[in-house]
């Protein structure tokens, strides 16, 4: 069996977004509770997350949109500019430590103290433009996991997986006219938040390392995995990733009430394996992967339980 780290902490669930908001602190609750109930959470080394410091934030984002979340919690504001994304007092430490959790995990498999580490975060990240928050997102994790694994571990060329069921479009456009970082999203469209057409294949000198595989509503299992075996896996093939991040939102679900795709948990468990040979072909096995959706809680937590029993089982 593998060994596959967990980074989790109580501070996910005090991100406060509210009465009725779909990315609520329940989703990990419930998470937690699966993961003990089925035993699971035995079979997984704990890992602590830290707090992402500001000078790394802004790999991602500008000063003033970090200097925007922090006065807005530090008055007690409950929203960003975009009335969706929430907040609570303590949300701007909170994000800090969702980006910290990402470099726990790359180090601790860096160091081999784990093959592969889950972070089980709140808030997501990957709607989050470089000078906004958006779609419930305030930092995005994945792209300053990115650079923070070019500049502390001398790697150069990280791949970002996102099977989210929304466009990533936060870190396809902080990223596309970056060769060194290669962005895929496979995704519900048109959907929120409307961009992620095939045509969007990055800009300048990153044209090339940005693919988008744009899916209709109604779409499941067989579909997504002949898009990671025909359309992924050959890419990865050209670029030959150093370090796979997996931008893991899981309401492509078939219950999420956010989406009309119809992935179950073994379509997950499979996409999981794809990632994980494109992981050990170029990688050196390193791979890492970040909560980002998943709003019905059911099946949100076996969802993950078929994610975590991939990667232990690799
Ligand atoms: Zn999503």
């Amino acid at each position: 069996m593998a060994t596959v780290g967990l980074v989790a902490h109580e501070d996910y669930q005090k991100h406060d977004t509210g009465q009725g908001h779909p990315e609520r602190p329940d989703r990990l609750k419930a998470l937690h509770a699966h993961l003990s109930e089925t035993g699971l959470e035995q079979d997984l080394m704990a890992i602590s997350p830290r707090h992402a410091e500001g000078y790394w934030i802004e790999k991602a984002h500008t000063p003033e949109h970090i200097a925007n979340v922090k006065s807005r919690c530090e008055q007690g504001l409950t929203h960003m500019d975009d009335f969706e994304t929430m907040l609570s007092p303590g949300s701007y430490d909170i994000a800090r430590l969702a980006v910290g959790a990402s470099f726990e995990a790359v180090d601790t498999v860096i160091n081999h103290e784990a093959d592969t580490v889950f972070c089980a975060v709140r808030p997501p990240g990957h709607h989050a433009e470089r000078d906004r928050a958006m779609g419930f997102c305030l930092f995005n994790t994945v792209v300053i996991a990115a650079r923070y694994i070019q500049e502390t571990h001398n790697l150069n060329r990280v791949s970002i997986l996102d099977w989210d069921v929304h466009h990533g479009n936060g870190t396809q456009h902080i990223l596309e006219e970056d060769p060194s970082i290669f962005y895929f999203s496979v995704h519900q469209y048109p959907h929120y938040p409307g961009t992620g057409a095939l045509s969007e294949t990055g800009i300048g000198p990153g044209e090339g390392y940005t693919l988008n595989a744009p899916v209709p509503a109604g779409t499941g299992d067989e579909m997504y995995l002949r898009i990671f075996d025909q359309m992924l896996l050959p890419a990865m093939e050209a670029f030959k990733p150093e370090f796979v991040i997996l931008s893991a939102g899981f309401d492509a679900h078939r219950d999420d009430p956010l989406s009309h795709t119809q992935v179950t948990e073994a379509g997950f468990a499979e996409m999981t394996k794809r990632a994980l040979s494109i992981a050990h072909d170029h990688a050196q096995n390193r791979l890492i992967s970040v909560l980002e959706g998943g709003y019905d809680q059911g099946g949100l937590a076996q969802s993950v339980e078929a994610h975590l029993k991939t990667l232990l089982n690799a």
